[in-house]
């Protein structure tokens, strides 16, 4: 049976960059190591993380002004790691869209020093839509403005970046990076753990414009974005491994003809399930048509039962990991980059098989 993975994340990964890791797994370039097994101080490797940084570079047209960090602790050490840096004696603004917003603006919270003031929250209509942020909104002595550029959970996104003035946009792009058409100019800082779009879980990528690294180091080294910059990325020892298989994924999607070539791919894939979504009888989408998310979509029936059969027996099929998120439930179909588009076709025609069988609502 044919397995489809509709995974939130750890996610798909594209097959060229497995098959290729599973190639070099034992004898990376005639080393006879693994890159495993290689010091993160070796040719081999310094050749492999600074490829990535390079790659990265390109694809994503991100500046000479800006460093590009490989870290750990996930997105979520970002959500204390990024106020603890920037915001400590300032305001912070944040964005709520949702169960990741939420939880940046909790632990920026709890970091002593930050005033956080949410200015803008979607959570009236259940987090279904993106609010409209204006700049008159924005106190322009504020350390940053976040946002979460795409709910993972919600399956909202932005399509526009918002105007902050002189205020830097600090944006969680963790399960929309690599899939949207963004510029990275527009942000102060951008970051995202691996797992979706990137690579496996463990890594942690952080884009930063320089002006915005502390002249004054702050009590941990490990969580001072200018260690981390000023020993590029080598501080420790980094998720090596992880960064190897960023630069195979950065490197497949330069050969499919870069981020725009991909986006296109994926809108294709979405639009695909929007319409068969927009069509039924049965199915709906719990969110606002302006700010549907390319890479996450959840959709729901209506009815419990309902969206527990259908899980059920899309589980049978092989459709893995479409079950919604606990907190929400229903269905939610991810779709990164590496997720086939034959994919999306066979689940389109389960749901309508699906829609047939069990009647209109
Ligand atoms: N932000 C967003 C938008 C996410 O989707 C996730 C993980 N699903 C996180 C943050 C947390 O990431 P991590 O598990 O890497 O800490």
């Amino acid at each position: 049976m044919t397995i489809y993975n509709f995974s939130a994340g750890p996610a798909i990964l594209p097959k060229p960059v497995l098959e290729k890791a599973q190639a070099e797994l034992l004898n990376y370039q005639g080393s006879e190591m693994s890159v495993m097994e290689m010091s993160h101080r070796s040719s081999l490797f310094d050749k492999i993380i600074k490829d990535a940084e390079k790659l990265l570079r390109e694809i994503m047209g991100i500046p000479e002004n800006y460093k590009v960090l490989f870290l750990q602790g996930g997105a979520s050490l970002q959500f204390s790691m990024i106020p603890l840096n920037l915001a400590v004696g300032k305001k912070a603004l944040y964005v709520n869209t949702g169960a990741w917003a939420k939880k940046a603006i909790n632990a920026a919270k709890t970091v002593e020093g930050v005033e956080v003031e949410v200015i803008a929250s979607s959570e009236d209509k259940n987090f279904s839509y993106i609010p409209t942020i204006t700049k008159d909104q924005i106190d322009q002595k504020a350390a940053y403005l976040h946002i979460t550029t795409n709910e993972t959970i919600g399956g909202i996104s932005y399509q526009t970046i918002p105007d902050a003035g002189d205020v830097p946009i600090v944006a969680d792009m963790s399960s929309n990076i690599l899939a949207n058409d963004y510029k990275v100019e527009d942000f102060g800082l951008i970051y995202a753990g691996a797992q979706k779009n990137i690579g496996p879980s463990g890594l942690t990528v952080v884009i930063i414009r320089e002006d915005l690294l502390n002249t004054e180091p702050i009590f941990s080294p490990m969580l001072d974005f200018a260690v981390q910059a000023t020993n590029d990325s080598l501080y420790n020892t980094p998720p090596t491994y992880g960064i190897y298989i960023a630069k195979l994924v950065f490197e497949w999607i330069q050969s499919l003809g870069g981020v725009e070539a991909v986006l296109q791919q994926d809108q294709e894939k979405a639009g695909l399930l929007y319409e068969t979504i927009d069509a039924s009888n049965l199915f709906e989408s719990p969110v606002a048509k302006e700010d549907r998310s390319i890479t996450n979509i959840p959709f729901v029936t209506g009815d419990e039962a309902l969206d527990k059969k259908f899980n059920q027996e899309a589980l049978a099929q092989g459709f893995q990991n479409l079950k919604g998120h606990r907190s929400v439930g229903g269905m939610r179909a991810s779709l990164y980059n590496a997720f086939p588009k034959e994919g999306v076709e066979a689940l389109v025609a389960f749901m309508k098989k699906f829609e047939d069988e069990n009647g209109e609502k």
